[in-house]
């Protein structure tokens, strides 16, 4: 028998051992990295700690047509990014190693052989155009497309010699005619189908790589993986699985199929066409890794205590796949929202500044940052918001004549904007801060007899170009006295 490791596949073992807990992401490098990977991630990575066990990244790289380059290493890195880590993988080997597909194409040739001598699959030299032939015929017939199984029965030797002479060609598995192939889901119980539904799958593709359900099964097996937790997508894979697996005389291990995620609106499968879906993406958008972590621990599984704000040490000491629900479940963005303004409020002024680096527009003064995020660290709600809530502070404003005015008169703006203005003139640069605004600026209002809440709402729009800011004494202050003074002039020359 072919090993890739050193260790002893599971069939091997003695039966009193207990099976140790090992669990897998396999993902394919074709693209960014989806977010319901990362739910599906952080499942498998927490069920093996759960028990002490191991969690293994391993690449499916084969297939070299959807293949993008930088792919693999994206996916590494956006992994880590969220905190997350595995104990064997391709960039830090392991007992199992290789763990990138591509690097074990012997293995798999290996078992392929295995498989024609045993009579469990077959060579199969149907052309491209013969299949699409083949399926122009079936759908003018009304039948669902498949393999009609022409060289199934073709002798070996008749085969081999095709082969030999250089025909090309791909490997089928044979798969039983009439069989039941039952599993146990442990999110959907058993599932059960006639083996006479599934097609003879193609194990071996012409150009010499395995199918994603060879390889998968092979890998599975020979990296002695206890239990798959994937995506629902997969769960008519399964039975092909099941069939390889019997056909090598192996045991399957066990499944769980996760259900997908809805879009926010709750309406279809979550799609880039709806909004954010990379794993990336929600963190370029100023999601705390840990906030995310969270919300996707708690999308359609629940702690014991309905606890809803989680640690990974909690989540992992918790979490059971037969205890996620089977319905799909949606990608509610109000309590990825509230979850994320928890674990924003949760940090240091410090530790806050740090990660909002990232986000920090250029043009931002960087003396001033820590007194803007005083202001506006309640009403952040995303990192990216930074921007939208401190503009107007380093920023030019405009005004709008109608929002300056409302139900006033201009001359009564431009004299209420003046006085303002000379009031604030005589405050020393030393006693420019918010007690002192305020005195100065209540004490005009209660002088002049003017309406609280038109006058303050003027002094706001004029000094901020907006009508809802921080609290206006402490926003004054932190914009400075001179560009104060700079702006409530500019705004009587609008009206
Ligand atoms: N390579 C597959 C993927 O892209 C793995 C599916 C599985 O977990 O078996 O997700």
């Amino acid at each position: 028998m072919i090993s890739s490791s050193n260790l002893p596949p599971a069939a091997n073992r003695g039966a009193s051992q207990p099976r140790p807990i090992r669990t897998r992401m396999a993902p394919s490098p074709t693209g960014t990295y989806h977010v319901g990977n990362l739910a599906t991630l952080l499942k498998n990575y927490a069920w093996a700690k759960h028990h002490g066990g191991r969690f293994i990244l391993r690449l499916e790289d084969t297939d070299q047509r959807r293949e993008v380059a930088g792919a693999a290493e994206q996916i590494m890195e956006v992994i880590r990014l969220y905190g997350l880590d595995w104990d064997e993988g391709p960039d830090k080997g392991g007992p199992y190693q290789p763990y990138r597909q591509s690097e074990r194409l012997e293995i798999y040739r290996g078992y392929v052989d295995q498989l024609i001598d045993q009579g469990h699959a077959y060579y199969c030299f149907a052309t491209s155009q013969e299949l699409a032939e083949m399926r122009q015929d079936q759908q003018r017939r009304g039948l669902p497309p498949r393999y009609d199984g022409r060289y199934r029965d073709l002798p070996l030797a008749e085969a081999r010699a095709r082969v030999a002479d250089g025909q090309p060609y791909v490997v089928r598995l044979k798969v039983p005619l009439d069989q039941r192939i039952a599993f146990t889901d442990l999110v959907r119980g058993k599932i059960e189908v006639s083996s006479a539904d599934i097609d003879d799958q193609v194990i071996l593709k012409s150009d010499g790589f395995p199918t994603y359900h060879l390889a998968s099964v092979v890998d599975d097996h020979l990296m002695d993986i206890s239990h798959v937790l994937r995506g629902e997508e997969w769960i008519s894979s399964t039975p092909k699985h099941v069939v390889l697996y019997r056909a090598l005389g192996w045991q399957p291990p066990v499944y769980a199929h996760l259900p997908v995620f809805l879009n926010p609106d709750g309406k279809g499968k979550m799609s880039k066409r709806n909004g954010q879906v990379s794993a990336q993406g929600f963190l370029d958008q100023g999601y705390l890794p840990e906030a995310m972590l969270n919300f996707l621990m708690i999308l359609g599984w629940a702690h014991p205590e309905e606890t809803e704000v989680l640690s990974l040490a909690e989540y992992v000491r918790c979490f059971d796949p037969a205890d996620v629900s089977a319905k799909s479940v949606v990608f509610d963005l109000g309590k990825l929202n509230w979850l994320n303004g928890i674990y924003i409020r949760r940090l240091s002024a410090d530790q806050l500044l740090e990660r909002l680096r990232p986000f920090v527009p250029g043009d931002a003064p960087q003396d001033k940052l820590s007194d803007y995020l005083e202001l506006v660290k309640d009403r952040l709600v995303k990192l990216n918001d930074f921007e939208a809530l401190t503009a107007f502070w380093y920023r030019p404003v405009r005004h709008q004549a109608d929002q300056l005015l409302k139900k006033s008169s201009a001359e009564q703006v431009v004299s209420q904007l003046k006085t303002t203005s000379q009031g604030l003139a005589a405050v020393t640069p030393a006693n420019w801060h918010a007690e002192q605004i305020e005195t100065v600026v209540r004490k005009l209002q209660l002088n002049n007899h003017w309406s609280k809440r038109q006058y303050f709402m003027l002094v706001r729009y004029a000094v901020t170009g907006q009508t809802a800011t921080p609290p206006l004494f402490e926003t004054m202050a932190v914009l400075g006295k001179s560009e104060t003074l700079a702006r409530l002039n500019q705004a009587q020359q609008v009206v």
